[in-house]
């Protein structure tokens, strides 16, 4: 892998930068922008985004300038690399359906045609693997018109069948030279893979990924498109065990939601909605028998409100049921283990503790996991998706690569794939958010008791200077 582009900026704030075709083309031609003839110039006071602008990864204010983590901040350049007439653009998606994903590819076809004049546009047909099996989809602003009123991905998905070497010549022999790819973190690794071998071959083609995951487990970005949707229609699924609880005596509603390693949409669906007496996610292990545990709190529950809704992130309890059950080796197409259903698994526990305490219980297990996963995105999605997009397409204009287009602190900026791919976004179960849910749920922390001396530590971030965080500064080469 070429080395990540690091440079220090001015004023001691380090700036990961994406790759720039230059780096390896110094010779190529720019261009004026055609959007200085869009009517969006002349109503926004200064339109073009400086290139030296940045966004920091972390807010640290400092008397004496920006410091920490920075990222190239996403918008329309002064000076473009490609011409309109010159660019052949390729959109694909793969991995696990989501939201938006039709809004994404909407506003990319509706950027790159309406923004910058490109006629060229290819969809590629499910998945990575499209690339070399199957057929293409030309698309223009007519042909997605109105697809993000659908869910789903209109040009298919797939897993497994990324093949680096078949794809690049794919890209080279079709004469493609921006390849928008959207997906969750086993598509960036294979986008970042893509882009490498671009750059090995020399090719001036623009690789850009746009981060997919319902689950919210991307790292550096704010959110992930199609998460709001998702915590969203999961209220569908708790209002209906609600009320499959409320009728019925002892009744409990066991909803199972998406979340592989990260319980973000449990957590906010739980905190939205208000009926829900017990969160379960992969981040806050917990245990079912014995005081504090699991099957004392239900009981507790059901003894003083007649019943009870309890949400399950499908990640949670995995190491739990493994241990009561034959060890699970199954992999799906891209080498993810695949996971047992721990709902159905939980829902028997219980069933068969009640049975055993000799107390009367009914419970209902809803999955709403494939429901959820196929609806369009909502209206706060839509407009995330639409600037993604359009950031994505203002990078590759201006001859940036081998980047992803993300929200960092709600400003959009362009973060290298080694950032979005090296780690997981998890819930920080000694952070304030899962906190404020046991104050609002009222379940147990399944935690041991709390030490204090933790509470006393200085904060690892550096010292306390005028009331900011001061970390020293970074020598200037
Ligand atoms: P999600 O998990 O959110 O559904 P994902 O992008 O992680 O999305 P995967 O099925 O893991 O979904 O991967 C999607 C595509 O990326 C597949 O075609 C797979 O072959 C390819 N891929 C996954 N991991 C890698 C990797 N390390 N290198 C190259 N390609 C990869
Ligand atoms: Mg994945």
């Amino acid at each position: 892998m070429s080395s990540p582009k690091i440079v220090n900026g001015p004023g001691g704030y380090i700036l990961q930068d994406v790759p720039h075709l230059i780096d390896y083309l110094p010779d190529l031609p720019t261009y004026p922008n055609p959007l200085k003839d869009n009517p969006a110039y002349s109503v926004v006071k200064q339109y073009f985004v400086d290139t030296e602008d940045t966004v920091p990864e972390k807010i640290i204010v400092h008397k004496d300038g920006p410091r920490g983590i920075h990222f190239r901040r996403a918008g329309p350049r002064q000076k473009v690399y490609f011409e309109s007439d010159e660019v052949h653009a390729c959109i694909v998606t793969c991995g696990g359906l989501c939201p938006g994903l039709n809004t994404v590819i909407r506003e990319l076809v509706s950027s790159l045609s309406y923004m910058y004049g490109v006629k060229r546009i290819l969809g590629i047909d499910g998945g990575y693997k499209g690339f070399y099996a199957k057929n293409t989809i030309p698309l223009n602003s007519k042909i997605v018109n109105d697809i993000h009123k659908r869910g789903g991905t209109i040009l298919g998905t797939s897993r497994g069948g990324h093949d680096t070497t078949k794809i690049v010549d794919s890209i080279q022999d079709r004469g493609i030279n921006q390849v928008y790819i959207i997906g969750g973190d086993g598509t960036q690794r294979g986008a970042s893979k893509i882009y490498e071998e671009i750059r090995r071959r020399g090719l001036k083609v623009a690789v850009v990924g746009i981060p997919k995951t319902i689950d919210n487990d991307i790292p550096v970005i704010d959110r992930s498109f199609g998460f709001d949707t998702a915590v969203e229609e999961a209220q569908r699924a708790i209002n209906a065990a609600h009320v499959e609880a409320e009728s019925n005596e002892n009744g409990i509603g066991f909803v199972k939601l998406m979340g592989r390693h990260s319980g973000f949409i449990a957590m906010y669906a739980t905190l939205a909605s208000r009926d829900v007496d017990c969160c379960l996610i992969p981040e806050s292990p917990f245990y079912l028998e014995g005081e504090g545990g699991l099957f004392e709190y239900i009981e507790k529950r059901l003894k003083e409100n007649g019943h009870m809704v309890i949400v399950l992130a499908e990640g949670a309890g995995q190491e739990m049921m493994s241990k009561s059950m034959e060890s699970n080796t199954l992999a799906d197409a891209s080498g993810n283990k695949v996971l047992k259903d721990v709902g159905l698994w939980l829902s028997q526990c219980i069933k068969d503790h009640f049975k055993k305490i000799k107390m009367v219980m009914n419970l209902k297990y809803i999955d709403p996991t494939y429901m959820i996963r196929a609806i369009p995105s909502n209206a706060a999605d839509n407009v995330y998706c639409t600037l993604l997009a359009q950031s994505a397409v203002h990078g590759a204009m201006a001859g940036y690569t081998g980047y992803t287009s993300g929200l960092v602190h709600g400003r959009q900026t362009y973060i290298p794939f080694y950032r979005i791919t090296e780690k997981q976004n998890n819930v920080v179960i000694t952070d304030r958010m899962w906190a404020r849910l046991l104050s609002s749920t009222n379940q147990p922390s399944f935690l041991g008791p709390k030490d204090t001396s933790e509470e006393e530590k200085e904060t690892p971030e550096g010292e306390i200077c005028n009331g900011v965080v001061d970390i020293p500064p970074v020598t200037k080469e």
